[in-house]
């Protein structure tokens, strides 16, 4: 069994530098988990202790049922993969792959057996004899990759493995990366701070900012369920719109008044919001949420809201529009046979059953 699994886990660095501030995290065995989130958040950090190459300030690591607090990285049966592939320029691939079973004197033939199996999953068995610097970017990934396989190891860690290919290299990279852990069936560990990798790759995502954990989850259920303005904010692309106004109660509905724009809430909001009547809320919505009204059959007048377009990226299959509601500034997602004029006034249709608000102080989810 390879859970792995964080308690109150905190790190200081010296200066008083808070890199990771009391983390609970539990990784099931098999599990594929992506910590996910901004430069500097912890998120490596927390890979390194869990690798024992760095030690925690305070808190408790298991791996399996076994506390590794004090256990040697070597011993840890982990093996992990870097953002730099960390090969080694003057070894062949096969030497590459083998190193680490040559210094745990595994017998030749096994050690064999291993990186051809290894070589084969990855597609890299006619590498076998280059030195990295004969290897395109990808094909280093593979090798890396590669070296942590043979190994067999309880857990794999991967600090932003893909981080140095081309965008189509990540993207191919990702769904192999996808495919090997439904082969390996192996618990996987692993940090992004890209939340479309996160989002298409994990089991759970824990989504951290600034050393603290914010939210762990299935990929939708953060995508639909936001805990609060930053996870709301960091996944999903292009972000979701934020605007600040009131909730206000006008013959006994509410409604969101940006000051430009008014909305009716649906009446299932109506419970958790009345106790924000008349104060100021952060009010979120996703750009597919927003419809140009032109092409919707039966828009409900109190959802439709003015705004000016002030540009449009054709992407293909949709347009983005740059709205500016003369406050706030927000894009919707629109289907690719929009193409509203720039800079004139278009009529666009909130979907209310799928918008969110956030406590202004807190920044919490209320709804
Ligand atoms: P990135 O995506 O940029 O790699 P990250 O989320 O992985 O960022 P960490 O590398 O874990 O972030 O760093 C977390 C914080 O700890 C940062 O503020 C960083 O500057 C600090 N930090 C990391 N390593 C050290 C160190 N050895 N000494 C002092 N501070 C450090």
């Amino acid at each position: 069994m390879a859970q792995v699994s964080l308690n109150q886990v905190c790190k200081t660095f010296p200066g008083n530098i808070k890199a990771v501030d009391s983390i609970n995290l539990g990784i099931e065995n098999k599990e594929f988990m992506v910590l996910v989130g901004p430069s500097g958040c912890g998120k490596s950090t927390i890979l390194r202790m869990i690798a024992g190459l760095e030690e925690a300030s305070s808190g408790d690591i298991y791996i399996g049922n076994k506390k590794v607090n004090d256990v040697p990285a070597k011993d840890r049966d982990i093996a992990m993969v870097f953002q730099s592939y960390a090969l080694y320029p003057h070894m062949t691939v096969f030497e590459n792959m083998s190193f680490g079973l040559r210094l745990r004197h595994i017998p030749k033939p096994e050690i064999m057996q291993r990186v051809n199996e290894a070589a084969a999953i990855l597609g890299i068995k006619r590498l076998l004899n280059r030195k990295p610097r004969e290897l395109s970017g990808g094909e280093r990934q593979r090798v890396a990759v590669g070296r942590a396989i043979v190994r067999k190891p309880m857990v794999f860690l991967f600090d932003e493995p893909l981080s140095n290919l081309d965008a189509k290299m990540r993207v191919q990279m990702r769904t192999e990366i996808h495919k090997l852990y439904l082969k390996l069936q192996t618990t996987i560990i692993y940090v992004t701070h890209d939340q479309v990798e996160a989002m298409t790759m994990g089991d759970r995502i824990a989504v951290m900012q600034d050393g603290v954990m914010q939210q762990v989850a299935d990929p939708i259920a953060i995508y639909d369920h936001p805990k609060n303005k930053f996870v709301a904010g960091f996944i999903g692309s292009p972000p979701m719109n934020f605007m600040c106004g009131r909730i206000i109660k006008k013959d006994n509905r509410l409604y969101f008044d940006e000051g430009n724009i008014h909305v009716k809430l649906i009446d299932d909001m109506r419970q958790k919001l009345s106790a924000y009547i008349d104060k100021e809320v952060i009010f979120g919505i996703r750009s597919e949420d927003i419809y140009d009204k032109l092409f919707v059959s039966e828009a409900p007048p109190e959802n439709v809201v003015k705004a000016n377009c002030e540009i449009y990226e054709p992407m293909g299959s949709e347009v983005y529009l740059y709205l500016n509601t003369g406050k706030h500034t927000f894009i919707a997602r629109v289907g690719a046979h929009n193409r509203p004029k720039v800079n004139q006034d278009i009529d666009l249709v909130f979907d209310m059953s799928k918008v969110h608000f956030f406590d202004k102080d807190s920044e919490e989810t209320i709804v």
